[in-house]
């Protein structure tokens, strides 16, 4: 069984339908694509797998749960948001430090002046991991510095170390290039590619560009108005269109 599963979701706003009735398992471990053109419902079904939306209909589970009732903070998925969204006043070290919330502290953890005492073993593996994390990145030269300092690719693997630390279960991306010059949004495509294999965790990927879903995936779910219309390997939707209008968006050869 899939750790991931999307069940029969619809999403409408107001009168206008986005998710007609979505089925998705998605793959321990795998790279997976949501493709298609703007407007299709890509980033509505994702945000809706990341609980920031709630489905009209259908189930959202995870591990064998449904989780529609779950808060987003608590389905262990990390969002990786287009903008990285990193603290610019902190140091890439602090930033990739504020997964550890006040909530995960106990009562006397919290406490002043004897709270950071006790406090200070879990923060001390905190830091470790990120150590570790940063060094997989290779940002770990960089944790002294603020996010201003950092290049875009670099700023981007911040994003993404601060994520890691949490050691999600996935990793969702909404057009995490699309902010990116076109030389680095090649050079990241390898990097993600290259990050994923490393880490072997699932990433749930978002794109309008279908070159990027052909060189990155695993699997390629290719969506137009709301429905998922091929669900495949790259060089099988490539090849293989199921409809002209997959074979159209994607390119294939006539
Ligand atoms: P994509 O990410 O594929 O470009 P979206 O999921 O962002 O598509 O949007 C799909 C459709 O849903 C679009 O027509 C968009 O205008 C509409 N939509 C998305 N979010 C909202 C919202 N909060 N309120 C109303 N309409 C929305
Ligand atoms: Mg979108």
């Amino acid at each position: 069984m899939s750790a991931i599963s999307l069940q029969a979701i619809k999403k409408s706003f107001g009168k206008t339908n986005v998710l007609a009735g979505i089925d998705l398992d998605i793959r321990d471990g795998e790279f997976l694509t949501l493709v298609g053109p703007s407007g299709c419902g890509k980033s509505t079904l994702l945000r809706i797998l990341a609980g920031l939306e709630a489905p009209s209909s259908g189930s959202v589970m995870i591990g064998g749960k449904t989780v529609n009732a779950v808060r987003p903070a608590d389905r262990n998925l990390a969002m990786v948001f287009q903008s990285y969204a990193l603290y610019p006043h902190l140091t890439i070290a602090q930033n990739m430090m504020t997964p550890l919330r006040l909530r995960d502290l106990s009562f006397t953890e919290r406490l002043p002046i004897i709270g950071p005492m006790l406090a200070r073993e879990k923060y001390r593996k905190l830091q470790h991991q990120v150590q570790e994390t940063a060094k997989v990145l290779r940002i770990d030269p960089l944790l002294d510095r603020k996010p201003g300092q950092l290049s875009g690719g670099q700023r981007q693997r911040a994003a993404l170390g601060r994520a890691m630390v949490r050691k999600p279960i996935a990793f969702l991306m909404d057009e995490p290039l699309s902010n990116l010059d076109a030389a680095l949004r090649i050079h990241m495509r390898s990097e993600l590619a290259e990050l994923h294999r490393s880490l072997g965790t699932t990433f749930v990927y978002v794109t309008h560009d279908q070159a990027e879903a052909l060189t990155m995936s695993t699997r390629m779910a290719v969506m137009m108005d709301g429905h998922i219309l091929q669900l495949g390997p790259p060089d099988e939707v490539y090849n293989n269109p199921n409809h002209i209008r997959v074979a159209e968006f994607v390119g294939s050869p006539k």
